[in-house]
């Protein structure tokens, strides 16, 4: 239970494949805490996936309930261990951010609704439908879990990718 350091580009770790979790251990649990702890310490955070703090397993928590964008529609606090999306329909681009790429953000083309299935933290399959930024910040977190970053899917480095102006 603590708050970990997130790593950033080029952190190889990010780079990573991770494994699927065998089993809901007190290990996984007392990493699950850890991402939690984590995004909520970050304050702004909407998502923290696993490999972000270092360890290449296939979870990742998801809130995106107390952004501005999320906060009308959403599922709350999502923890998903070996998640999978099953359907994905539409597609919007939104400018995304990220902690491991703390100094850009990026128009980044997504599904606009998908269906993903997951464990939760008490070892229920689950399978929801999420629609707009929440289903923006799920594929994002999910992305990690392959090693991919935001900068992975801008289409043009030159003109999708912009400095934040202030940190
Ligand atoms: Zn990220």
């Amino acid at each position: 239970m603590a708050v970990k350091e997130i790593l950033t580009y080029p952190d190889p770790r990010l780079k990573t494949a991770c494994a699927p979790v065998a089993e809901l251990d007190d290990e996984v649990q007392s990493l699950i805490q850890d991402l939690i702890d984590t995004m909520v310490a970050a304050g702004h955070s909407v998502g923290v996936a696993a490999p972000q703090i270092g360890d290449c397993r296939r979870v990742v928590v998801v809130d995106v309930s107390h952004s501005k964008l999320g906060k009308e529609n959403n599922h709350g606090l999502m923890v998903m261990v070996n998640p999978e999306i099953l359907e994905r329909e539409g597609c919007e681009t939104m400018r995304e951010g990220c902690m491991s790429v703390p100094d850009f953000t990026g128009n980044v083309t997504r599904a606009q609704n998908i269906l993903v299935q997951f464990t939760d933290r008490e070892g229920r399959d689950q399978a929801i439908r999420a629609d707009g930024f929440e289903a923006v910040a799920i594929q994002h977190e999910l992305d990690h879990l392959d090693g991919m970053l935001f900068l992975d899917r801008v289409s043009n480095l030159k003109t999708d990718v912009f400095r934040r102006k202030n940190r």
